[in-house]
């Protein structure tokens, strides 16, 4: 077995938030041993730059990068705008991605065949909610729109209890990782985002039923406070955007342990127009991280374009966390949400070899994007950097 030895460098700590001096060596796409002064059967000089465990987006769509027209394209676009996407984002370090709608179940497989690279991709299929909810696409005219012919993704639409469970069974059937529901409306539609959408006993159903199947997680698009609350309340595993919580709220998920992923650069990313939510919600950030809530990194691209998903764990730095806790929420913290934490998330024994070679040793935030030397991903190195990682 080839033992890999990237020497030399600094090495983040996910779990301390520290940095050291360290050798890693890869053997087998995971990670053998981590320390100083290990030998290995082939060298990478990492001397002057930074190991960061490979980043982790937990909320991203995927499928929905495509050109848009008034007339539509022909079906293939979507699942074909796939693999650019995916491109963009493993050469950016991002190894690991939860689809939070748009995504069906064949990209895993092509993803394992080999058909192009990509990170990992967990998936969602469609937004789960009640009639009129913004996963319902139906239009006054022409009724049910777009998806519904296709059962790759299937009809995302319920009203009661018993619909509840039956659609996230219809979800599971199809190959969803996770229950994605709209609990309020949109910031980008401009309209009921401080509406609650469902009842408790709704989701309270939503998500006990994906946990029967399999263990599954719920994750919870909620701008407006009091959705927010239900959804933690009721047992849902992550709030979505959080853009408007308030103490109630943040008290709900530190006290039900949801993770919040805030999705900053929906609201911060336009520096001429930062938009009337940019200050509520890097307000709601700092309000859930004083009240110890777990934040996680997701950056709805491509709402902001993929190219630019490195940005947000800037965001993250800068409305409360601090370089360390932002490239925390983007690793371990990314990977306790999406319960990977035991296979990645760090650089430890044993953990896969998804790794990021930073240029320069700091971990500060700013000029992520550019510093992005070399992707390791299950120890293959899938973007080559070239020449040192000096900063
Ligand atoms: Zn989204």
């Amino acid at each position: 077995m080839t033992r890999v030895l990237l020497g030399g460098g600094a090495v983040f700590d996910a779990a301390s938030g520290s940095v050291s001096r360290a050798d890693v060596v890869l053997v087998d796409g995971r990670i053998a041993e981590v320390g100083p002064g290990l030998d290995g059967d082939t060298f990478v000089d990492c001397a002057g730059g930074l190991l960061v465990p490979g980043f982790v987006d937990c909320h991203v769509h995927v499928a929905l990068g495509g050109p848009q027209t008034p007339r539509g394209l022909p079906r293939s676009t979507r699942p074909l705008s796939v693999v650019p996407a995916l491109r963009t984002l493993l050469d950016l370090g991002i190894t690991t991605v939860r689809d939070a709608w748009g995504a069906d179940a064949g990209l895993p497989v092509a993803l394992a065949e080999g058909w192009f690279p990509g990170p990992e991709v967990l998936l969602s299929l469609r937004q789960v909610c009640t009639t009129g909810g913004i996963g319902d696409h139906w239009s006054p005219r022409y009724g049910p729109m777009d998806f519904f012919a296709d059962p790759s993704m299937p009809d995302p639409v319920f009203d009661g209890p018993d619909a509840a469970r039956a659609v996230v069974r219809r979800m599971v059937r199809a190959g969803a990782d996770w229950i994605k529901v709209t609990a309020s409306g949109s910031v980008a539609q401009g309209w009921g985002v401080h509406d609650v959408q469902l009842t408790e006993a709704e989701m309270r159903a939503l998500v006990d039923e994906a946990d029967r199947q399999g263990g599954r997680g719920v994750m919870v698009h909620a701008h407006g406070a009091r959705a927010a609350e239900l959804a933690a309340r009721a047992g849902a595993r992550s709030i979505e955007h959080g853009t408007f919580l308030d103490d109630a709220a943040v008290t709900a998920l530190a006290e039900a342990g949801s993770w919040l992923v805030p999705t900053l650069s929906t609201s911060q990313a336009d520096p001429g127009d930062p938009g009337e939510t940019a200050e509520p919600h890097r307000a709601a950030v700092r309000r859930a991280f004083e009240a110890g809530v777990p934040i996680a990194m997701g950056t709805d691209a491509p709402v902001r374009p993929y190219a630019e998903a490195l940005r947000e764990i800037h965001y993250l730095a800068e409305a409360a966390l601090g370089p360390a806790g932002a490239l925390r929420a983007a690793t371990l913290e990314a990977a306790r949400l999406l319960r990977l934490a035991d296979d990645r998330g760090e650089i430890a024994p044993g953990k896969r070899a998804d790794l990021v070679l930073l240029t320069g040793e700091g971990l500060a935030t700013e000029r992520l994007t550019e510093r992005v030397h070399t992707v390791w991903q299950s120890g293959r190195v899938v973007r080559a950097g070239a020449g040192r990682p000096t900063g």
